[in-house]
This record gives C-alpha cells, sequence and structure tokens, in this order.
C-alpha cells in the first residue's frame, strides 16, 4: 500500500512554502475552532504567530453535531483567513466537508483539512486528492488505525501523496473527557507509515485546561506537529470555547514545547 513504510522506507517530507511538515521541526497550527469575525481572526492571528505557531487554523465551513448550531462564514471566512495570512505570514489550514467546496477552498488555503466526521467520506476524499495542496486527514471518532490509514490510501492513490495523519481522540466510555486522545497512534502510525502525524489535545480532551499538558505528550511521543484551538475570548466563542486556550496560556504552552522540544 501506498501509506505503508514497505512502499516507502524514509518518512514524508511535506514542503508548503518555507515549511518542512515531517522534517526536524514541531509545527504548531492554532487558531479558534470557528472564523468568527475580522477583528477576531486577526487578532488571534497575530498571537499565535507572536508565541511561535506557523499556521494558523480556523473553520469557515463548520460539521456541527446540531443543525441549529453556527455552521460557519463560509467564503466569507475563507477571504478573513486569507487576509490574516496577508498580514501575518501564517499560512492557512481550513476544514473542507463538501465535495462541491473543495475548489472554493484549496484557492484560499494552504492545507485542506478533512474533519473526523468525514474520514470515511470516499468521494471527498477522491475529489481532495486531485487538488495540489496537502491534507491533513483527522481520525473518525470510531476508527481504527486500519480504516484511518486506509483512508489515507484512497488521497493518494487519487494522485496526491502529500497527506498526514491527525489524532484528535476517540470515543470511548470516559465522558469527563470530549473524547479520549489516543497518543499510542503516534508512534503506531509511525511504524507502519512514512506519513507525518500531527495530534489535536484540543479536541482530544475537550478542556482547555487538560491541552497544555497533552500537547508536550504528543511531542514527546514524536508527533510531527500540534493543532490547538486559540480564542482571544474564549468564553465568548461561538464553538469549543470550553477547549480554547487564551492567547496568554497558548503563548506559556508554546515556552514549555520550546524547552521540551530542545530536550529531545
Ligand atoms: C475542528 O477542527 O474544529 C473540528 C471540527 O475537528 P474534528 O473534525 O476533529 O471534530
Ligand atoms: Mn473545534
Amino acid at each position: 500500500k501506498l501509506v505503508s513504510r514497505e512502499f516507502q522506507s524514509g518518512n514524508t517530507i511535506i514542503k508548503i512554502g518555507d515549511y518542512e511538515i515531517g522534517g526536524e521541526e514541531i509545527h504548531v497550527m492554532a487558531g479558534p475552532c470557528s472564523v468568527e469575525s475580522r477583528a477576531q481572526i486577526i487578532e488571534t492571528a497575530h498571537a499565535v504567530k507572536e508565541a511561535g505557531a506557523t499556521f494558523l487554523r480556523g473553520g469557515a465551513f463548520k460539521p456541527r453535531t446540531s443543525p441549529y448550531a453556527f455552521q460557519g462564514l463560509e467564503e466569507e471566512g475563507l477571504k478573513l483567513l486569507a487576509e490574516a495570512r496577508e498580514e501575518t505570514g501564517l499560512l492557512v489550514i481550513t476544514e473542507v466537508v463538501d465535495v462541491r467546496d473543495v475548489e472554493l477552498v484549496a484557492h484560499y488555503a494552504d492545507i485542506l483539512q478533512i474533519g473526523a466526521r468525514n474520514m470515511q467520506n470516499f468521494f471527498l476524499l477522491k475529489e481532495v486528492a486531485k487538488t495540489n495542496k496537502p491534507i491533513l486527514l483527522k481520525r473518525g471518532p470510531s476508527a481504527t488505525l486500519e480504516e484511518w490509514m486506509m483512508a489515507a490510501e484512497y488521497i493518494m492513490d487519487g494522485g496526491n501523496y502529500q497527506v498526514m495523519f491527525c489524532e484528535r481522540g476517540i470515543r470511548t466510555f470516559e465522558t469527563y473527557t470530549r473524547n479520549t486522545l489516543d497518543l499510542s497512534m503516534v508512534p503506531a502510525l509511525q511504524s507502519l507509515s512514512h506519513l507525518p502525524v500531527i495530534v489535536d489535545p484540543s479536541h482530544g480532551t475537550g478542556r482547555w485546561n487538560l491541552v497544555p499538558p497533552m500537547a508536550k505528550a504528543a511531542v514527546a511521543a514524536g508527533a510531527d506537529g500540534i493543532i490547538v484551538e486559540v480564542h482571544p475570548q474564549p468564553e465568548k466563542a461561538v464553538s469549543d470555547g470550553k477547549q480554547s486556550l487564551t492567547p496568554d496560556n497558548f503563548a506559556s504552552m508554546m515556552a514549555e514545547l520550546e524547552i521540551l522540544a530542545q530536550a529531545l
């Protein structure tokens, strides 16, 4: 299989602008769950850039559990992300949820995110495979390692070899945390596949105070990067405020990660 170490023994390094994911550097992708307004995304972008993030995250198309919840600013949100990139130099990662929007999202984004709920949306996987953008493939909330790797195989088989895995927690009996972050997937994937592995401790825990320790654990486990939710006022966030770090908490976490990365 194309995803496997048997097919390619050396690690895949994904080059995006001046950055390489899967190489020596650990990349931090940070930003709000949803793009809410120009002021919100620009303020967050400056804050996370200042603290050392290299990518700005933010959802413009939101796959919400309730149809009555905020669904995203759509193209307006994509334009605001592009504006934030222009202003800060951060590259943009954002989710695409629908085959009909792939071209549009690829026009604005530097990395396309496939959300957990769409990990086995095979038609969407085939569609993003046709773009020349790197893909961040989140683990389905109840997907096995094998199913997850086969989802990546769909994208590679479709011609796009720039794929990275993202562990974001799975559904277990535990309800204290939103999901159970399965950090064993980092070394497991790295032994079976040559593709980079990113960890999302925000969706993986659902609680902001658990995010920095799990981010450190992810880096210690060998992750190639982390993706973290940050909001200037988490209590006012339209989505995922409970798991969002304030810019101050994000900066403290980054300082700790820096020390950890040097020790490894
Ligand atoms: C998100 O990144 O905001 C998101 C919806 O993540 P997931 O697909 O992992 O739930
Ligand atoms: Mn979110």
